[in-house]
């Protein structure tokens, strides 16, 4: 092959700061990948990457000869902060590859942007960096994140141009690494990036980011009409609020061609109207007695709509365990059937029901293991329904078509009445097929329960769509009722922590 030389690589962490910490072990357990398998992967079928380097990959392909030079990419999804010497380890051995690699032409990172670790508040900003630091100047560095990634200057300065996802329920990975190939091509052909960056100093909670309505829906729909002449893109992360970081709060990355003071003046104009918008980031969550109050009545009269509580509080993609019982136990105690409840993470239980085998019966203890005393254990008559590894393909919204794997898994029967799904690896329920490859119909449910704090939507809105999903009250390391949250690191004065405060979007945001 000719044409450029890209470097292709990836360091996906959303770290919250409650949580564990996220080890190496962790890392390469939920993915993993690099050199030739790493390309293998990302221009076939099924792929594991989240969806970033296969539109990337493909575009490139599409627009003419270039040549990939795979390193490494990896994800622990959402945890805690990174094992240090793990990412200081990642970190070297991205500098070693890239010096080996040279001369190259351009770098495209997967980044989330909401990683810290343990000794390293801003570790997407020290790998870009570290990136920029060994390709020097000239060669072109795009980085793609998360729409909760938490922005910190380094970021914007060490990198060309910073594209974020403009959906959530993230839908648009693949788009967004089209659009990074798109913008490399055209930053090879020689335009030059100028960038703007605003930070507000608002933590909005996680249930108050969705796209399709609301005041974040707005402040991004603003954004889009901004992009066109001189503006290339405009990037507004919502931050992950549970990173308890320095870098919290929503940001405004707005990249021109070769024009700073459009991109001063479209960050500055959004930065304010976000600023002027804060009283409607709020969340809105129902007690989980009137959860109970709301499906018993479900059950009691087959006309009404099967439900669909979202428990955002304990999504493990913020981070969260995923095994909290609160509602299950109030379900159960109610006399509540025909519900299934996905995902509960609970490695021993899963393992126990692979023992025993399907048909079996047995005393199940949920959370036996576990340490967090968010999780409560609970202990309850079960049956062994289905089992399965947990590999399968997605097939609506965020997972649609990509390889998803809780590891050993298990269909249980609780008390006679309540189905749950227990999984190995910890990971949110975002997709149908959680319950559906172990034979469950959510066509004759009554009810279902998730552990996902939004990206869910997208895959179940067919049959629960926004009127009949009630995101719930309950305990969890990313509970959405922030004045409950012990933060220690974020920057004060915050809104809404510090109500009173006041805020100026600041003269200069030029980077
Ligand atoms: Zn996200």
């Amino acid at each position: 092959m000719t044409g450029p030389r890209i470097a292709l690589m990836g360091f996906m962490l959303e770290t919250n700061g409650f949580a564990p910490v996220a080890t190496e072990e962790e890392f390469r357990e939920k993915l993993w990948m690099e050199g030739e398998e790493l390309l293998a992967d990302i221009r076939g079928e099924g792929s594991r990457d989240p969806g970033g380097l296969c539109g990337f990959a493909a575009s490139m392909d599409g627009a003419g000869p270039w040549t990939p030079v795979p390193l490494v990419i990896t994800s622990a999804s959402a945890s805690g902060p990174a094992d240090q010497d793990f990412f200081e380890r990642y970190v070297a051995r991205i500098r070693r590859e890239l010096e080996a690699a040279m001369p190259l032409d351009g770098v495209y990172i997967e980044a989330h942007g909401a990683a810290s670790a343990t000794g390293d508040f801003d570790p997407d900003g020290t790998l870009f960096a570290a990136v920029r630091e060994v390709v020097g100047p000239d060669v072109k560095v795009i980085a793609t994140l998360d729409l909760h990634a938490n922005v910190g200057p380094r970021m914007v300065e060490a990198t060309d141009m910073l594209i974020a996802f403009l959906t959530n329920p993230h839908v648009d990975m693949y788009e967004r690494g089209v659009e990074a190939a798109a913008a490399m091509r055209e930053l090879l052909a020689g335009t030059r990036t100028k960038k703007a960056f605003v930070k507000l100093p608002i933590l909005p909670p996680s249930v108050s980011l969705l796209t399709a309505r609301g005041p974040y829906a707005d402040a991004i729909r603003r954004g889009q009409e901004s992009v066109g002449g001189p503006i290339m893109n405009v990037s507004i992360c919502g931050n992950f609020s549970l990173a308890d970081s320095p870098k919290n709060g929503i940001s405004v990355t707005v990249t021109a061609r070769g024009d700073q003071q459009a991109a001063d003046r479209v960050a500055r104009e959004l930065a304010a109207g976000i600023w002027a918008d804060r009283e409607r980031f709020q969340a809105n969550l129902t007690p989980i007695a009137e959860a109970v109050a709301m499906m018993k009545a479900a059950c009691a009269d087959p006309s009404l709509p099967a439900l669909l509580f979202a428990d955002v509080a304990d999504n493990p993609g913020g981070g969260a365990r995923g095994n909290t019982t609160d509602l299950l136990a109030a379900f159960l105690e109610a006399g509540i059937g025909n519900v299934a409840f996905a995902i509960h993470y609970d490695r021993p239980l899963a393992a126990e029901a692979h023992r025993l085998g399907k048909g079996a019966r047995f005393t199940a203890h949920l959370n036996s293991e576990e340490s967090d005393p968010g999780s409560k254990p609970l202990e309850v008559q079960a049956q062994v329904m289905a089992l399965s590894d947990g590999t399968f393909v997605g097939r609506r919204g965020m997972m649609a078509g990509r390889t998803v794997s809780y590891g050993p898994t298990a269909r249980l029967r609780l008390a006679g009445r309540i189905d749950i799904v227990v999984v190995s690896v910890r990971q949110q329920c975002a997709d149908p097929m959680t319950f559906e490859h172990l034979g469950i119909d959510l066509k004759t449910v009554r009810g279902i329960a998730v552990k996902s704090r939004g990206h869910f939507r997208a895959g179940f809105d067919d049959l629960f769509p926004d009127a009949r999903t009630i995101e719930i009250d309950g305990p969890g390391l990313v509970t959405p009722m922030l004045a409950r949250v012990p933060f220690r690191n974020v920057p004060r004065p915050l809104w809404p922590l510090d109500p009173d405060m006041t805020w100026e979007v600041p003269e200069k945001v030029a980077v």
